[in-house]
């Protein structure tokens, strides 16, 4: 299924795209690996440099305009955006291999996220509590931290950075944004559609290039006052330590091992729907928030266990562009060998493979990275399978004796970004809701997918816990408020 490569693309700095560097990021297709989708030029220390002073410059233009003007120019990118979504959807799954349901679904979140905070714009201001003093005016007033470092994983490449710049734009900030290398071409379009709808130059600067040298100096830079991030734990860590040993404001969003818990009074055919979802569909797996553990009380374990391995092995593994396939390939051959690593280190540690688990190569599949869905049950919550991030379709079962044990296992991870309880007993999803160490809580819902108005965000390794994306909480991370007193 070959189709057409984009346009030759690259970096753009200052109002101009630069397409002449010495090295180029080949973006290849995980259907085939030898279907290039994009040559995207690749950028290094000193074009980060160069992006860093075109954001520094243009800051204090950007932050002159109201923000109803800044959110008008959101509104217009996410007209482009949605005049380009079907081309664009094709383009994210050609990247990144999720099936063009899950593309098409991000494509719309991503016009969802712009003309929410096209929105929030109107009302992005302080408030105004009354003083205490009867000729005193109070109020608060927000104003832009500064120029903006934001670099993103390839997972969600267009929707992520999408829900860290708008924010970013109202609040005035400028921006530097450095995409995953894997997923160059879909952030390129990204930045087109601002430039197409007329965001001054100077305000969003792009610059694809590898982590350790644009990310870094992105990261470390003294004239970058802000850095966000969404990636891996190992990264993240970095990240956060070098941005604040450099004096920035840091917010990193980072891996999860998140679970299900399916109580004794849960609807089974629900519970394994759930789990189905958040497991495997769509992404295979790829989501931060994607399930990989199922915590499951003796009583309902067998029943769900067959249930749960009947729909598995219904699932239909194929070309991520087809409309019948449920899982497309794993986004690289780094990303399926990871995976078949986890699924020996799990038949090692003793527990059992029930389905799937073997790389699929023959045929159609030949060249991409496929691997077919795998549930593990006879794990102990202790094994690396149950603790680690594995990022891929791997589904760890744990069965435990009561409630409470779930919860101890369900708690018992570094991780803490997402959890979701499968039950029909009220005490239970409250006592949840409250205990679960996680910053997303769902009750009967799978554990991927949030509401952009709500604040997003994880607890322990998942995340820096000190600001949430997403909903009106995300302008607290790119302003300052200052408490204004007139007599
Ligand atoms: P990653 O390897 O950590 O990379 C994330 C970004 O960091 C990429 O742009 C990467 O650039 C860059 N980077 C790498 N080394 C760097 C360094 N030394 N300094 C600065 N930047 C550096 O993660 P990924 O594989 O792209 O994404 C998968 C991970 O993201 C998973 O762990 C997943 O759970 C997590 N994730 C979390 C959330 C959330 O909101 N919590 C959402 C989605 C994904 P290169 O691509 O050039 O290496």
């Amino acid at each position: 299924m070959s189709e057409q490569r984009s346009k030759p693309t690259g970096l753009y700095v200052a109002g101009e795209w630069i397409t002449d560097t010495d090295e180029s990021i080949v973006s290849t297709d995980p259907s085939d690996a030898d279907e290039v989708v994009a040559e995207v030029a690749k950028g290094d220390r000193a074009d980060a440099q160069a992006a860093i002073d075109a954001a520094v410059e243009t800051q204090d233009e950007w932050a002159s305009l109201t923000t109803h003007e800044r959110g008008a120019y959101l509104h217009e990118t996410a007209s482009i955006i949605e005049d380009r979504k079907e081309e664009l959807s094709r383009l994210v799954t050609r990247e990144m291999g999720k099936t063009i349901g899950a593309a098409s679904g991000e494509l719309q979140r991503t016009i969802d996220l712009l003309n929410y905070y096209a929105e929030v714009a109107r009302d992005a201001g302080g408030n105004a509590p009354p003083s205490a003093s009867e000729n005193t005016l109070t109020y608060t007033q927000r104003e832009p931290w500064g120029t903006a470092g934001v670099i993103t994983p390839w997972n969600y490449p267009i929707a992520i950075p999408t829900w860290k710049i708008a924010p970013a734009l109202v609040a005035g900030n400028t921006i530097v944004f450095k995409p995953a290398s894997q997923t160059p071409a879909i952030a390129a379009e990204l930045v087109r559609a601002f430039e197409e709808a007329g965001v001054p130059e100077g305000v969003i600067n792009f610059v694809p290039g590898s982590g350790s040298d644009v990310g870094d100096e992105i990261t470390t830079n003294d004239d970058v006052d802000i850095v966000t991030f969404t990636g891996s734990y190992q990264v993240g860590d970095h990240v956060h330590t070098a941005a604040a040993e450099a004096g920035k404001r840091v917010q990193c969003e980072m891996g999860g091992k998140n679970p299900i818990i399916v109580d004794e009074s849960a609807d089974i055919d629900l519970a394994v729907e759930l789990t189905i979802n958040g497991a495997f569909t769509g992404l295979s797996g790829q989501a931060c928030t994607a399930t990989s553990r199922a915590v499951v009380l003796d009583e309902v374990h067998d029943e769900y266990v067959d249930r749960l391995l009947e729909r598995v092995e219904s699932l239909t593994v194929g070309h991520p562009l087809e409309e019948g396939s449920d899982l497309g390939p794993k986004s690289s051959a780094d990303s399926l060998e990871g995976d078949l690593e986890y699924v020996e280190i799990g038949e090692s540690e003793g527990a059992t493979l029930r389905t799937g688990g073997s790389r699929i190569e023959d045929g159609e599949f030949a060249g991409g990275h496929y691997i077919e869905p795998a549930v593990f049950t006879d794990v102990e919550p202790d094994m690396r399978i149950a603790q680690e991030e594995i990022f891929g379709p791997v589904l760890s079962v744990i069965e435990v004796g009561d409630y409470e044990e779930a919860m101890e296992v369900a708690n018992g991870v570094e991780y803490g970004l997402s959890a979701s309880i499968c039950t029909n007993r009220l005490d239970h999803a409250k006592q949840f809701a409250r205990d679960i160490e996680t910053g997303i809580v769902k009750v009967n819902q799978t554990s991927t997918g949030v509401e952009m108005q709500m604040p997003f965000g994880g607890r322990k390794n998942s995340s820096t816990e000190t600001f949430k994306e997403q909903g009106r909480q995300a302008l607290d991370f790119y302003t300052h408020e200052k408490a204004v007193y007139v007599t």
